[in-house]
């Protein structure tokens, strides 16, 4: 398993120090417990990195990984996949076998039947509407329903019935009966059990009711054994829910629910539903564009896990609801990108510059470092044939001394390689530029000129004859705002840049790039080969700009 880094203190390790101090526990146990209705996004590796971050901290903490699926309409068996993928890619591994909510649907079943025994619970045959109406509001007290004091054996029957398929979907269900004026609306005899008639992932066709929510997770944690069930802010209020259930029925482990707030994230939409619409909408292009928040699509853009982890432990673990910066998120990618990528050169915007008195029937092979601060990766060999790629954006006909890349009549050194000066500039009858000519001292490979000459820029070219031809894909933000949440219409905070498509070259050493390794290519950001590169049509997305180019 991947070495993961102690987290800092916080006010749930501080809870959970005062419970292994007193000995309430001799050891903890947490969960992750995703609902298999979408991809896990950057807001999930904080709940990850928190939860399973406390079992790698503490001695015999475990933590499990519990699939939250209830709701089997929206709900399949791709992202059961998908979501392990990206927790072991995240560097964590969980406790035992992977665990299902829907694995407790019998012992669910059974404390449902025993909350009807004790008269906690009962069947209820208001429709949708009428339940809402007897509900109330936050400022009204709501009421009873007609149902609520039916017989313990009418309501045991017909939740047998239910069960057993003999009635429609929402004409019955099951209510725990609590408080119908409690202020918190959570209490007003919330429902617990619901008909549907649907195909589940893990069960089939077994079940025709399914279980709440409210009623399922905190059963769950207690089967399970969890000592801190740990979740975001917004289910502050359903903690009264949770504590009463499990206070009515016979399980003894009473697990601690404590909550955090959420990580909302400059640029960036955090929430499942609303990702999912970009992806059926074909805003992007799956779950896993690389422009997508999710860790699936992280990873395709090169963002390394120990990067995300390092992220999610900066940020910290607090009860306040605040926007951490993209920025911040980007500058953990570039400093481990920074420290660990491999150097390599590549022209996204080629011009072909001739070097005129290079024979032109010879090469050299040359050699540069694959890591300028770490020798422990060796070096590469980068062929010269005196025909080579630079980017467009590094040659003017003339420029002011600000411009250090190569100018008409004057030097620069290319890296790795040589001084050259440009002579002349070929022009189709557009006017374009198709091509540079050159001449090169051959006295400065690797070194200054020795007559003392003064050069100062350096610019990257790839060799014209001994490359490979690759599309680069430039990603940005994909909104322009900083809170696309708040959009009543995403489309019209869109970037229109997100994506940028360019073909150009490679040295040929990245021929047989590995697919999400990273590498720096000089001067022009970090690069990792996409699912779709393959070593017919090598594919590179930016993972991130050397620079924050956003940075006012
Ligand atoms: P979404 O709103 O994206 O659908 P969710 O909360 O419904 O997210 P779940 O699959 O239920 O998604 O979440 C699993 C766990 O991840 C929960 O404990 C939840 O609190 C946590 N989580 C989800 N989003 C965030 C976030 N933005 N920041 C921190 N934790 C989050
Ligand atoms: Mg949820």
């Amino acid at each position: 398993m991947t070495q993961v880094e102690t987290g800092p203190s916080n006010f749930i390790r501080n809870i959970i120090d005062d419970d292994l101090k007193t000995g309430k526990h001799q050891s903890i146990h947490t969960r992750f417990p995703p609902e298999p209705n979408g991809y896990l996004h950057i807001g999930h590796a904080k709940s990850i990195c928190l939860n399973f971050g406390l079992a790698v901290d503490y001695p015999n903490a475990l933590c499990n990984l519990r699939f939250d699926d209830t709701n089997p309409l929206k709900e399949d068996a791709d992202y059961v996949a998908a979501i392990q993928e990206d927790v072991s890619w995240l560097g964590f591994k969980w406790a035992g076998d992977i665990h299902y909510s829907s694995d407790y649907f019998e012992q669910l079943y059974a404390y449902a039947v025993e909350l009807i025994e004790n008269e906690k619970a009962y069947v209820c045959e208001l429709n949708a509407e009428q339940t809402r109406e007897y509900r109330g509001t936050l400022t009204s007290p709501g009421k009873d329903s007609p149902f609520r004091n039916r017989p313990i054996a009418e309501s045991l029957d017909l939740f047998a019935r239910m069960r057993a398929g003999e009635f429609e979907e929402g004409s019955m269900m099951l209510r725990a009966k609590i408080d119908m004026a409690s202020p918190n609306m959570k209490m007003r005899d919330p429902v617990i059990y619901r008909i549907r008639f649907a195909h589940h992932h893990q069960t089939g066709d077994k079940w025709c009711i399914y279980p709440m929510y409210d009623f399922t997770h905190c059963i769950s944690d207690a089967i399970e054994g969890i000592t801190h069930s740990l979740c975001t802010l917004e289910f502050e209020d359903h903690r009264p829910l949770y504590d009463w259930v499990l206070a009515n029925i016979s399980i003894k482990c009473k697990p601690r629910q404590i909550e955090f707030s959420r990580l909302n994230l400059q640029y960036t939409l955090t929430s499942k539903r609303k990702l999912n619409a970009l992806v059926v909408d074909k805003i992007v292009d799956g779950w896993d564009d690389p422009r997508m928040p999710t860790i699936s699509g992280m990873r395709r853009r090169g963002y390394p896990a120990a990067a995300i982890r390092d992220f999610c432990q900066r940020i910290g673990i607090t009860k306040q609801e605040n926007t951490v910066e993209l920025a911040s998120l980007e500058a953990c990618v570039r400093e481990d990108l920074e420290a660990n990528a491999p150097r390599a050169m590549a022209v996204i915007d080629p011009v072909k510059v001739i070097i005129t008195n290079y024979d032109e029937h010879k090469t050299e092979q040359l050699t540069a470092p694959m890591h300028p601060k770490d020798e422990s990766m060796g070096t590469r060999t980068l062929p010269f044939s005196g025909q080579i790629y630079i980017d467009r954006a590094d040659f003017r006909e003339s420029a002011n001394k600000k411009y250090k890349r190569l100018v008409l009549g004057k030097e620069v050194r290319l890296r790795n390689a040589y001084v050259i000066k440009a002579d002349e500039v070929i022009k189709d009858t557009e006017g374009n530029i198709t091509e540079i000519h050159c001449s090169y001292d051959p006295e400065t490979l690797g070194k200054n000129p020795s007559d003392g000459r003064k050069v100062k820029g350096v610019i990257h070219w790839v060799d014209a004859t001994n490359n490979k031809p690759a599309e680069f894909r430039i990603y940005d933000r994909l909104f322009l705002t900083e809170n696309p949440g708040a959009a009543e219409n995403v489309e019209e905070v869109l970037n229109p840049e997100s994506l940028i498509v360019r073909h150009g070259f490679v040295e040929l050493g990245l021929a047989d790039a590995v697919v999400n390794d990273a590498h720096q290519f000089e001067r022009e950001g970090y690069f990792c080969a996409d699912n779709d590169s393959n070593t017919e049509h090598l594919v590179f997305n930016r993972t991130v700009a050397l620079r924050d180019s956003w940075a006012g």
